[in-house]
């Protein structure tokens, strides 16, 4: 059985060597990196090609990969690298990796095109001066021969370990019984659905409610479409901490030692022998959590000179690898943060860069959101890069839409760039100034506190590129003087650059002046429709599928996300009896104007709906102040009911006590914000909570900016007020009310206060096993 490998992939393996480290970081943007190697590329002439696919192969292994460049005239190969800075800071290891991969692909060459010898190139292009400075080396076909064959040896072990994990972890998932003894009632209906889309290649959205298990219905399916679907990886794509928890536990359930049950070798099971001896499925699982929580020395930076976890990381690399995969397919640790830590200090090597590079020989990657759909989403260019074939799940996918937005929007701020001036290095305070002049220019036409542009101000392109190529220059010279407040600016820069350079219908680009003494000024490029960027990360999955208890309905999340047009669509009946809830309309205008007349009647329902039935409720309001207004009258009126109160800033343990208040036997009422922390994925089933009381229809504020989101997204997709008001709104009041039914054998009630859930084009937004009176 061959292993296939690239050549990026085995030169990083065999022949990186010494410290992380992250000072020299060629700082051209994608932009300038592609530009630079076509300017590289004209200069050579017509009969110069480029991008030279190559492959070849040592014993049981598959060598393949692109050259950058190849001079047939001049015999000679050239791997073409963009810079900016001073090249001679390039860490030797760096340039070592760099030879490395040219030698590789010069050998593939040779002896696709029977040549005896050949010169290998180093090209570095500097963006900013469009110099070129090559380093170039003669070498037989024997030489590179040799070379490539030591690196393939190197790796030899390696792959043959993998091949055998492979072969161990298909004919596993292939035979995978159902973890639990029975299905709960959707989650067969679930799980079918999903494996069918993963079969099919197809994106699928699966609306499906709370308490059928979703998690394991999801991951169980995907999991046994692998091995059919030669599916390399596994990405669980989870929105906050909880999601990826939930995730890591039904993995471990999962893949737990098992002795399959005849009565759940079900349909998923594909007609595989399932093995009767009890086994723990060979699958690699890890956990992706950000570099804040997972850096062990946050004072420190991420090279050798500071941080002793980068000093040497690559030389006690291959061990900690090895340690972390396991001797033999089945006794892998488990990779959550716990234990990717005690394997990374076992080692003494960083525990977030361990991460990343186990994410290669992982079969399954648990990370948020960002991980895969951010503008640089590590795990979507790995999956680009090696060729990967990948299965993505998209946990509590409601939440994609708003994320989505927040990775294609960038602000930038004049307090941030005054902050950055006064300690900002010679070279770079003109670009700063620059910039300082032209901000100044565009607030100087603008007389509204907010305005949108058209188009992007003349010369604010112009003037960002020039102070990143500024900062990047100095950076890279002069790595430790890069004062902190200019560091984040320049981010912001690079940031707001990037999205600059793609501006379109799917944004805004606003201006807005604070309304205060400091009057400070905000440029914000305001993503309203990400499609866009998200179509390709879609495209680059086999198959996708995105579930949640609330997608409803399906074309708003398929316009926004850019869903492949032959997505398909399930929406799971509930397990849950009308009976289980009563569900109530409280007819009073809960609108902005009249919120001061509804506090009495709200808190008067309350009140006769706890006397009536004591035990725990939430009450959810749309904004803090609202909720603050009716929790005073409520204890002022009604000083023997407990009551407490979601805060503006909620640490994780002052969540937790909130929580911890809902016990069986408990009395009382949590106010909490509708969309917020208490508002989902929070499990209270039984008597721990027992209704809720839901003010308004969540509805976005009106202001300046979701006015511009509704006319734009009327003209895109003529349905302005739906999309920006009240689809999101009423996805907010189902999200809340779901936390009070959770198994079949819960009770409860749910008061939607207002007189617009009467409505029937609210009512038909609420979930179809609701028996909602008047309906
Ligand atoms: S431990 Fe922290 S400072 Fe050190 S390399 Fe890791 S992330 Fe960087």
């Amino acid at each position: 059985m061959t292993y296939t490998v690239a050549v990026r992939t085995l030169c990083e393996f065999t022949a990186k060597q010494g410290d992380l480290d992250l000072r020299f970081t060629p700082s051209a943007t994608a932009l300038e990196g592609m530009a630079g190697h076509a300017m590289v590329a004209a200069r050579r002439g017509e009969h110069y090609e480029t991008e030279v696919w190559l492959t070849g192969r040592y014993r049981d292994l598959v060598v393949r990969g692109r050259a950058d460049g190849f001079d047939p005239d001049a015999g000679r190969l050239e791997e073409v690298k963009t810079y900016r800075g001073d090249l001679h800071a390039m860490p030797q290891n760096r340039r070592s990796l760099h030879w490395a991969q040219a030698r590789c692909y010069g050998a593939l060459l040779c002896a696709e095109r029977g040549l005896d010898k050949l010169d290998i190139a180093l090209v570095y292009y500097d963006v900013n001066s469009q110099d070129e400075t090559l380093l170039v080396e003669t070498c037989t076909a024997a030489d590179l021969r040799a070379f490539l064959d030591q690196q393939c040896e190197r790796f030899l072990a390696w792959s043959a370990q993998e091949t055998a994990h492979r072969v161990a972890r298909d004919a596993a998932l292939a035979a995978l019984p159902f973890p639990h003894a029975h299905f709960r009632t959707g989650q067969r209906e679930l799980a079918e659905n999903v494996y069918k889309a993963a079969i099919l290649g197809r994106t699928l959205m699966a609306q499906a409610p709370t308490g059928i298990g979703k998690t394991v219905g999801t991951l169980f399916p995907q999991l046994k479409a692998m091995p059919r679907q030669k599916l390399d990886k596994l990405y669980f794509l989870a929105a906050k901490t909880p999601g990826r928890a939930l995730a890591m536990a039904a993995l471990r359930t999962i893949t737990a030692p098992h002795r399959a049950q005849p009565d759940t070798a079900d349909a998923l099971n594909d007609g595989a022998v399932v093995d009767a001896a009890p086994r723990r499925t060979p699958l690699r699982v890890i956990e992706l959590v950000a570099r804040e929580k997972a850096c062990e020395h946050p004072a420190k930076a991420c090279h050798g000179d500071s941080c002793p976890l980068a000093r040497g990381f690559y030389d006690r690399l291959p061990a900690a690898r090895q340690a972390a995969v396991g001797a033999t397919p089945t006794d892998a640790p488990p990779l959550d943060r716990a234990g990717l830590r005690a394997v990374a200090l076992a080692h003494e090597v960083c525990p977030y860069y361990l991460a990343q590079e186990l994410v290669r020989w992982a079969d399954v990657v648990v990370g948020d959101y960002n991980y895969y759909f951010d503008l640089g989403g590590m795990l979507h260019f790995h999956a680009q890069a090696e060729e990967w074939r990948v299965g993505v799940l998209v946990d509590e996918a409601h939440n994609l839409v708003p994320r989505a937005r927040e990775m294609y929007s960038a602000t930038l701020s004049r307090a941030a760039l005054d902050g950055a001036r006064p300690r900002a290095p010679a070279t770079v305070a003109p670009a700063l100034k620059r910039l300082a002049r032209t901000c100044n220019e565009i607030v100087g036409r603008q007389l509204e506190p907010y305005a949108v542009h058209d188009e992007l101000p003349q010369g604010l392109l112009t003037a960002l590129q020039n102070l990143n190529s500024a900062i990047g220059d100095h950076a890279a010279v002069h790595p430790e003087d890069v004062p902190p407040e200019l560091l984040q600016f320049w981010f912001d820069t690079l940031h707001f650059t990037r999205l600059a350079e793609s501006f379109g219908t799917h944004s805004l680009f606003d201006v807005t002046i604070a309304d205060d003494a400091q009057r400070d000024v905000t440029l914000c490029l305001r993503n309203l429709v990400p499609a866009s960027f998200l179509k390709q990360r879609f495209l680059g999955a086999r198959t996708t599928t995105l579930f949640s208890a609330t997608l409803t309905p399906m074309h708003f999340h398929a316009d926004l996300l850019g869903l492949p047009p032959d997505t398909a669509w399930v929406d799971v009946a509930s397990p849950f009896d009308a009976a289980q809830l009563r569900v109530q309309v409280a007819p009073l205008s809960t609108r902005y104007a009249h919120r001061p007349a509804s506090l009495a009647p709200i808190v008067d329902l309350m009140a006769r709906q706890f006397t009536d039935a004591p035990g725990n409720y939430l009450a959810f309001f749309s904004s803090f102040d609202y909720l603050d207004q009716v929790a005073d009258l409520f204890r002022a009126l009604h000083p023997e009911v407990p009551v407490w109160t979601q805060a503006r800033q909620m640490t994780e343990g002052a969540r937790a006590d909130f929580l911890e208040r809902f016990q069986v036997g408990g009395r009382g009422i949590g106010f909490a914000v509708l969309g917020g922390a208490f508002a989902e994925a929070v499990d209270l089933p039984g008597r721990r909570l027992i209704g809720a009381f839901i003010a308004t229809l969540g509805l976005p504020q009106v202001n300046p900016v979701n006015e511009q989101m509704k006319a734009r997204l009327e003209t895109l997709f003529g349905a302005g007020h739906d999309y920006t008001y009240l689809f999101p709104g009423l996805q907010k009041v189902v999200q809340a009310a779901g936390r009070v039914i959770r198994t079949t054998t819960d009770q409860g009630v749910v008061y939607l206060i207002d007189d617009r859930f009467r409505r029937a084009e609210v009512r038909r937004l609420l979930p179809s096993w609701w028996h909602v009176p008047g309906a």
